[in-house]
């Protein structure tokens, strides 16, 4: 069977003062996943967003989605997109950081940087999550002078060093040790426990490395250098203090939701500032909807197939919420 693909939109921003039925906020998996559904649920779409596969940028390869084997994390997202925009139809418009909505009757007026003025009947918040930081002193100064918080992306640069650090315990960090344990001679894995959230295969394949060392139950106190990074503090539990030297430090500690601006438009998070949804994905703001790593929902076990389902049903409620109003106008 042979695909009929929609023409690419050429303008970098949506056309001011347009209207749509819905608008999603991000193009990780869940904001493409909801774009497909909404579009056949035949609703005018749109995604906005920051950049184009959250998260999956982070990864090297992804294996544990179904059906695809084992595929590099920068084709998914390409495959993620076109099926979106070009087999749906879906404009993508990215660079674009929305910083507001408000409803104005039935409709939301939302508004961010580059000029971005739209009208939607319904918004899908598919913002994703940040990464977190230590907060130690040198962490700031050294950021892209060996401080770095994404080894998939960086490992390259570190080719035949002598040492680098990665702080954390679950899977990006074990990952990452392992694919820098590649390129150089020596990795230190810090872990301010002796227990893992990593999968256990992750935590098994960094063991058998023989230049991985793990270095657990201590904390990052400081990271030292001058005009790049030279080495790391760390204390250990027992009160132990060490200066390892390192050419790079990679922060792999996982993720925060980017709260603060939708928490002050009144949308409800818990502790953390995750959105808290019910199971259709629906806010505490009638006609806004969220999916993704933004959810407080399956906070856990944040899986790019969870993504995509949360994406496909918030697609699905806003479609739901549009009929029960009446609001979907057909020509
Ligand atoms: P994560 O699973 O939340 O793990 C964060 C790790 O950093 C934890 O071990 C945590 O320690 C530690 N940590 C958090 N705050 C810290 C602090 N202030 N100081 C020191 N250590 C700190 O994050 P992630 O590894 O980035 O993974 C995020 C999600 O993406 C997960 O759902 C993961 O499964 C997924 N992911 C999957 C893959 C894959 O399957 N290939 C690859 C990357 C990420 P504690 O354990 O003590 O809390």
């Amino acid at each position: 069977m042979s695909l009929r693909l929609a023409a690419l939109p050429k303008a970098k921003v949506p056309p001011p003062g347009e209207h749509y039925d819905v608008v999603i906020v991000g193009a990780g998996p869940a904001g493409l996943s909801a774009a497909l559904y909404a579009s056949r649920f035949l609703l005018k779409s749109v995604v906005v967003s920051e950049d184009v596969g959250g998260q999956l940028n982070l990864t090297n390869e992804v294996d544990d989605y179904p059906g695809l084997l084992r595929i590099a994390a920068s084709e998914l997202v390409a495959r993620f997109r076109d099926h979106a925009e070009k087999l749906f139809g879906v404009p993508i418009y990215t660079n674009i950081t929305v910083q507001k909505f408000e409803r104005i009757g039935d409709e939301f007026y939302i508004t961010g940087t580059r000029g971005l003025s739209i009208y939607s009947k319904t918004i899908i918040l598919a913002v994703g999550a940040r990464r977190r930081k230590l907060g130690v002193p040198g962490e700031k100064e050294f950021t892209g002078r060996g401080v770095s918080y994404c080894s998939i992306c960086d490992a390259p640069l570190y080719k035949g060093k002598e040492a680098v650090a990665v702080v954390g315990g679950g899977d990006a960090a074990m990952e990452g040790a392992i694919l820098l344990s590649g390129y150089v001679k020596k990795v230190y894995l810090i872990h301010r426990r002796d227990q893992f959230r990593a999968k256990p295969y992750y935590v098994e394949e960094a063991k058998r490395k023989p230049n991985i060392e793990f270095v657990l139950n201590s904390v990052v106190k400081e990271i030292r250098g001058d005009k790049v990074v030279r080495s790391v503090v760390v204390e250990s539990k027992d009160g132990t203090v060490r200066e390892l030297a390192v050419d790079g430090v990679f922060i792999e500690i996982g993720f925060e939701p980017p709260k603060d601006w939708y928490q002050s438009l009144g949308l409800e998070t818990d502790e953390q500032g995750y959105i808290k949804t019910d199971e259709w994905m629906r806010t505490n703001i009638p006609g806004v909807f969220a999916a993704g790593d933004a959810i407080s929902m399956w906070k856990g076990f944040r899986q790019i197939i969870n993504a995509a389902a949360s994406g496909a049903i918030a697609a699905y409620s806003a479609y739901t919420y549009l009929t029960q109003k009446g609001l979907i106008r057909r020509a």
